[in-house]
């Protein structure tokens, strides 16, 4: 067994853990960024999933800000997308939004140069498959890569791997959802009506009808399911080709596939048990221990604040979760699962993060108004009053 040390180890390097290393290294702690792919940014980019979803509230008001709104721009510093013109006011259609489409490629190879820039030390091609938990608090990760098998201290954690699989690993019952047939596919295609560029069609396969929905869907926590669900969702595309080979409209030559998903689409696996479960309706709610605000990229006109306490796992301390395994439900979910809000409970858990490690605290010890200073002090806006919005409830 290897042995490392950190201040802080954040576990899983898509947007929720690039946003936590990038806000734990800019204050000044040592960071590992643990990935176990050959990627930054998770389903964003090795999943293919190439819309940054709305920042502003779809009536004009940007509501998020930090590092989400730095990312935002980075994926598209090596690529062809552009922010569209969205300050005129209520815009019903979400493309007119706060929003981009970027490349998956580009938005990696910006990712690689920001967390260089700050300093982080990444390790790719490093499985986490271990936690080691003592009296209570988390106190190192286990992991496995071609030099053999490890141990990561660290002041202080983040589990931004999607899957909560570090809680899963210290032995907390993390509560699952299951999920609807996901394959989305950058193809060639002659002639096709949206691209990416003239050539590049981004194309979504669904499994309208098949025993593939959101109800009866795996969870994505189990190997076979998860096998099975990659391969039939390979398999509906082929299907497709095939389809449009037999039609005689596209061959081989004018429609193929460019890129495959190298990641299992999965919208939700497992979440965190936390202190706090956002809930459905919580929208326009003011909460006391706010990190910032996210829009409802669905319709204009909703606007939630986070509370720290759905990011903080019940029952074990040295741990702080970021991304889509913080603890939301219904709308709630569909706020926080996204790719700005992943940004944004990644800055705010790997800030805190920062702030525990230094004070040799737990980040569920740390006073929340001196978490969201410091949020502040980095660009963000905490509560619906300091972007010129009211709580309604
Ligand atoms: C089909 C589909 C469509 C979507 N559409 C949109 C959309 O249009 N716009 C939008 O904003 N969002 C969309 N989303 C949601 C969004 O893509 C993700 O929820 C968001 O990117 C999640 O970011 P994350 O960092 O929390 O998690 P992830 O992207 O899942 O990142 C987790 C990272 O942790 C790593 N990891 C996991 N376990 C381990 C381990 N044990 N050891 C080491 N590393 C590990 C993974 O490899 C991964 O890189 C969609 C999702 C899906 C599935």
């Amino acid at each position: 067994m290897f042995e490392k040390s950190y201040d802080v180890a954040v576990c899983g390097g898509g947007i929720a853990g690039a946003a936590a290393a990038l806000a734990a290294a800019r204050r000044g702690q040592k960071t590992a960024l643990i990935e176990k792919t050959i990627f930054t940014g998770g389903l964003a980019t090795a999943g293919l999933i190439y819309i940054y979803l709305p920042l502003c509230d779809g009536n004009g008001t940007q509501v998020t800000f930090g590092i989400t709104e730095e990312l935002l721009l980075a994926s598209l510093k090596y690529g062809p997308g552009n922010v569209p013109e969205w300050q005129k006011g209520r815009s019903a259609e979400e493309a007119k939004r706060y929003r981009v489409t970027f490349s998956p490629a580009s938005f990696i190879i910006a990712l690689d140069e920001l967390l260089a820039n700050a300093g982080v030390d990444i390790w790719f091609d490093t499985l986490i498959c271990a936690a080691n938990v003592q009296d209570g608090r988390l106190a190192a990760v286990e992991v496995e890569n071609k030099s053999g098998r490890g141990r990561i201290a660290a002041k202080c954690f983040v589990d931004a791997t999607g899957d909560a699989d570090i809680a899963h690993q210290a032995g907390l019952v993390c509560p699952a959802s299951q999920n609807a047939l996901a394959c989305w596919v950058m193809e060639y295609s002659n002639g096709a009506h949206w691209r990416l560029d003239d050539s590049i069609e981004h194309i979504s396969i669904h499994a309208s009808g098949s025993s593939w929905d959101s109800k009866r869907g795996p969870s994505g926590i189990d190997g076979t399911e998860v096998s099975n669900f990659i391969l039939d969702g390979r398999t509906k595309y082929r299907e497709r080709l095939v389809k449009e080979y037999a039609s005689g409209k596209k061959d081989r030559k004018t429609l193929f596939p460019l890129t495959l998903p190298s990641m299992a689409q999965f919208r939700t696996t497992r979440h965190i048990p936390a202190q706090y479960k956002l809930k459905d309706g919580q929208d326009w709610t003011h909460f006391d221990d706010s990190i910032g605000l996210a829009a409802d990229w669905r319709k204009p006109g909703f606007v939630w604040e986070i509370p720290y306490c759905s990011m903080l796992p019940a029952g074990l301390k040295n741990l702080v979760a970021a991304g889509r395994c913080t603890a939301a439900e219904e709308d709630a979910w569909e706020v926080t699962r996204v790719i700005p809000t992943a940004a944004l409970t990644g800055e705010a858990a790997g800030t805190a993060a920062a702030l525990a490690a230094a004070s040799g605290v737990s980040p569920d010890d740390i006073p929340v108004a001196t978490l969201q200073d410091a949020l502040r002090k980095a660009g963000n806006k905490i509560h619906f009053d300091e972007v010129g919005l009211a709580a309604k409830r």
